[in-house]
Formats: structure tokens, C-alpha cells, sequence
């Protein structure tokens, strides 16, 4: 099982802006440049009301490098994606929920969820390791197993409340391993999206979050190609994607 995107809604920007310039008596030349991007550059005008008469010959996709490489990056936070993650193992989202600003998210709970059918994700690397493989298929079952056995014998109790039921969870779910099945809505904005890709995109030894990071990339491209201009999708020599910067 590899890790899933669906995104959920993409950045967007209406013509009210027109409205305010008529108000103001300006005007915007405005370049090839996407909603996401054109929403940029109009917050970063606002900021110096660089309309008509103050307006610089830079295109759009100029303007955003513009703001990055001068560390006004707070313009980008204008830009939002909600994305839904399946197919990814516990331990990631242990990782991406210990990024704070520009991020929201919400995560699928082993409390009120019954896990008795949860799906176990094998790391990659261990497809070309059959007896560690083995061994982790082992480690699984058995944790499959006492999963259900305390959920059957804590039920056998009698009490089936909800607060009984998410006691029973609890204690059950703590024999699940990291290699479990989750899944994540993750809302973010493009200088978050920025700061996850620097430092968590081509990490060698991580290739789950290093597919995440891709696929999130792969979503975000086509929206604001100017906003990620100074990233590629790279391959490793096993094929395996990296986000990095250039
Ligand atoms: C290779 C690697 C190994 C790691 N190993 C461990 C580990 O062993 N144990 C562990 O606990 N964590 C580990 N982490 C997590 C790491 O310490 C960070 O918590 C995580 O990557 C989020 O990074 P961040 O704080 O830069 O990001 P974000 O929370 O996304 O913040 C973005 C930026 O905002 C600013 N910022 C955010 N919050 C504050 C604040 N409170 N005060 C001031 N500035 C702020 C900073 O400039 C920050 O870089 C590891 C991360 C990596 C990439």
C-alpha cells in the first residue's frame, strides 16, 4: 500500500478585486499566472498599493520568487490546500503534526474507530528482506490478535457505553504498531507547504514522508507553479521520489 492524496479544496480567487481597484481608481497589468498565484501577488501589492502608475515591470511568477528571496513570505500564507492522506502508516502523521504554524489537522481516532480490521502498511524496505518481512508479519498478526482478544474480553464485561467503548479502545489499541493504517485531513498553507518540503522532502532514510511530500507536490504544482518554482521532484537511483530544493 502506498500513501493516497485527495485534495479536498485548492486556493481560489474571485473577481471582488476588481471592485476594490475601480473604488481606488487603479489599475493591474496582470501576467500568465494561476487564481493561487494572482492572490499572491494582488496581497503583496496591497502591501505598497504597487497598482497603475506604481506598478514594476516584474511578471508574476518574478513577483513571487521576489517575495521569497526577500523573506516576505507571509504573503504565501494567503494561499491554503486541504488534503486528505490514506494509505500512510501511524507514524507519519507522529511527524507531520509537529509542524505548528500554517497547518491544521484531523486524524482518524483509534478511541471512537474500531481498528479490528485495520489494514498494516510493511515498510518498503523490508520487500527485498523476506525474513524480516516474516518477521514483521509475524509481530502484525500477533498484534491483530490481541487487539481483537482484549476488545472481545473487555466487551464480554457487559458495558457498552461509549465512554466504556472508548476505554475498551484504549487500552486495546495500545498493542497496535506504528505500521498501521491512517488516515489524515491536513489543511496548509503554501509557505507551511514550503517549509515541509525544505526539511522533509528528501530525507534518504524516509521514504514514506519523502512519497508523501511528492504527492503533495504533485497536488500543489498545477495550482501555483510560480509558489514552487524553486523545488523539483527528483528521482534516487531505486526510483523512489525526493522533493528538493534547488
Ligand atoms: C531530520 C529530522 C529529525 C528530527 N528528529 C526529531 C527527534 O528526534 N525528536 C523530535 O522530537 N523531533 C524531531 N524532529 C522534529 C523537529 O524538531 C521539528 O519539531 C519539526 O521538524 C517541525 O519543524 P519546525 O519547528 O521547523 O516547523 P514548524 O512547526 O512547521 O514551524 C515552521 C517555522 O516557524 C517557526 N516557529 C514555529 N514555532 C515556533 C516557536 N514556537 N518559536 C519560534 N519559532 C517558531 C520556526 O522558524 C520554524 O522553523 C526532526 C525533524 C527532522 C526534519
Amino acid at each position: 500500500m502506498r500513501p493516497q492524496i485527495y485534495v479536498l479544496s485548492r486556493p481560489s480567487f474571485t473577481d471582488d478585486f476588481a471592485r476594490f481597484l475601480r473604488s481606488e481608481q487603479q489599475s493591474w497589468v496582470q501576467t500568465q499566472s494561476t487564481p493561487a498565484e494572482k492572490l499572491i501577488e494582488f496581497a503583496g501589492r496591497i502591501c505598497y498599493m504597487s497598482f497603475g502608475q506604481n506598478q514594476s515591470s516584474k511578471t508574476n511568477l518574478e513577483y513571487i520568487l521576489n517575495l521569497i528571496t526577500q523573506g516576505h513570505e507571509s504573503v504565501l500564507e494567503h494561499v491554503c490546500w486541504t488534503f486528505l492522506l490514506t494509505g500512510i502508516t501511524r507514524a507519519l502523521p507522529h511527524q507531520l503534526v509537529r509542524h505548528r504554524p500554517g497547518f491544521a489537522f484531523s486524524q482518524l481516532s483509534q478511541q471512537y474507530h474500531d481498528e479490528t480490521a485495520a489494514t498494516f502498511i510493511a515498510p518498503e524496505s523490508l520487500e527485498t528482506a523476506p525474513q524480516a518481512l516474516a518477521a514483521w508479519t509475524e509481530s502484525i498478526e500477533s498484534a491483530r490478535r490481541a487487539y481483537q482478544l482484549i476488545v472481545s474480553q473487555m466487551l464480554a464485561k457487559g458495558n457498552a457505553s461509549k465512554e466504556a467503548m472508548r476505554s475498551i479502545r484504549s487500552a486495546a489499541r495500545s498493542v497496535l504498531p506504528n505500521a498501521t493504517e491512517t488516515k489524515i485531513v491536513v489543511t496548509a498553507n503554501a509557505r507551511a507547504i514550503r517549509h515541509l518540503f525544505n526539511v522533509r522532502g528528501s530525507i534518504e532514510g524516509d521514504l514514506e514522508m519523502r512519497r508523501v511530500c511528492s504527492i503533495i507536490y504533485g497536488a500543489v504544482v498545477p495550482d501555483a507553479p510560480h509558489v514552487f518554482a524553486d523545488f523539483k521532484l527528483t528521482a534516487n537511483a531505486d526510483e523512489t521520489p525526493n522533493v528538493v530544493k534547488m
